[in-house]
């Protein structure tokens, strides 16, 4: 049995549908992140199993224990929250210690865990301040000092970086990650965020509109992406789906004067998925004409018409001056993802 376990798990909010047919296993120590679009029920999933809402059908089991009536209270879960939930009158120190006082952790204990967890978060200078003293970034460090000095074995954190720039995102995505290892903690994390969620997770649990898509481990989210969803989802710039004509058994992208067969073999209409960086620049290639060009230091992102379709490809930035208004344009087959047209199904 893995450490917590979702079985068939579902939540209606009257007729809106929050959640529906959710089994999702994590074993202890694992780093889990929900991933999807705004509104796709990530946060309903993680305040189900912090236990502030209730399921409306299927079980949480939490370490061998059916928890779907154990109050929160008894759950041994902390929560990172997007706002922090900071008590403005109380100084760093008390924030930190807040659910020890509640607990009635005599004083020396309290002591000893706050100077090891301030060191921890890089706090330790700032424990007199209020939170309206701190950076953004600082205030984050609270929130998830609080979290962890309680020792409790699983966290959730719901979007906890969305409100810092992109260069302290950066610095605490790592930062949490290597907090998460060192103290073995099973961290389930929200973010809408693809970056962020391949980034930091063991685990990633694509979601759309209340339903799994496809959860693994991100590599394989990447390269063998379960539908177009997902293929669509993660990257960036996203996968290319390529919309094929189909004719005489043939798949082919229809150019002008000379059809491209793509898909030989297959016998039903499909969609061709290329990676940006999967593209090669060759005489023998199809010719495209570029629309923009993305300088982005090291790499540039070509946007080009393929046929009647657009398309993205990433080159390193060494090409641009190779390249003039057409660039001829292959492609590696092994690293061809096929879609069904119907049902964007993975067909390779
Ligand atoms: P996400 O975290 O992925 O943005 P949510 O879990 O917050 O998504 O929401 C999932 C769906 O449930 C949305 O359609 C949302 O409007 C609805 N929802 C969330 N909370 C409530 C609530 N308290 N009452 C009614 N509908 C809700």
């Amino acid at each position: 049995m893995s450490f917590i376990e979702l079985n068939d798990v579902a939540k209606y909010w009257g007729d809106v549908k929050a959640v529906e047919k959710f089994n999702l296993k994590i074993e202890e120590g694992d780093f889990v992140v929900l991933l999807g679009p705004s509104g796709c029920g990530k946060s309903t999933t993680l305040r189900l199993i912090a236990g502030l809402e209730k399921v409306s059908s299927g079980e949480i089991i939490i370490d061998g224990q059916n928890v779907n009536d154990l109050d929160p209270s008894l759950r041994n879960i902390s929560m990172v929250f997007q706002s922090y939930a900071l008590f403005p009158h109380l100084s760093v120190k008390e924030n930190i210690i807040f659910g020890l006082k509640v607990r009635k952790v005599d004083k020396e204990e309290r002591e000893t865990k706050l100077v090891n967890v301030a060191e921890k978060v890089g706090l330790s200078k700032l424990l007199n301040r209020k939170p309206s003293e701190l950076s953004g970034g600082q205030r984050q460090r609270v929130a998830l000092a609080r979290a962890i000095i309680n020792e409790n074995p699983i966290c959730l954190m719901d979007e906890p970086l969305s409100n810092l720039d992109a260069k302290l995102r950066h610095q605490m995505r790592a930062e949490i990650r290597s907090l998460q290892k060192d103290l073995k903690i099973t961290l389930i994390y929200v973010t809408h965020d693809q970056t962020e969620a391949m980034s930091m997770a063991d685990k990633v649990v694509l979601m759309n509109e209340g339903e799994i898509v496809q959860q693994g481990k991100p590599k394989i989210l990447y390269e063998e992406p379960e539908n177009t969803f997902a293929a669509k989802f993660i990257g960036n710039p996203p996968m290319n789906l390529i919309n094929l004509e189909f004719a005489n058994n043939e798949n082919f992208i229809p150019i002008e004067g000379d059809n491209f067969v793509v898909n030989k073999k297959s016998d039903k209409k499909t969609i061709l998925g290329i990676r940006p960086e999967d593209f090669e620049i060759s005489k023998k290639g199809i010719k495209c004409k570029i629309n923009d060009l993305d300088y982005q230091g090291a790499d540039v992102v070509l946007s080009l018409k393929l046929g009647q379709q657009e398309i993205y490809a990433r080159f390193e930035s060494k090409i641009i001056d190779k390249i003039s208004e057409d660039i001829f344009l292959t492609w590696d087959k092994n690293k061809s993802h096929y879609f069904d047209f119907e049902s964007g199904i993975r067909d390779n």
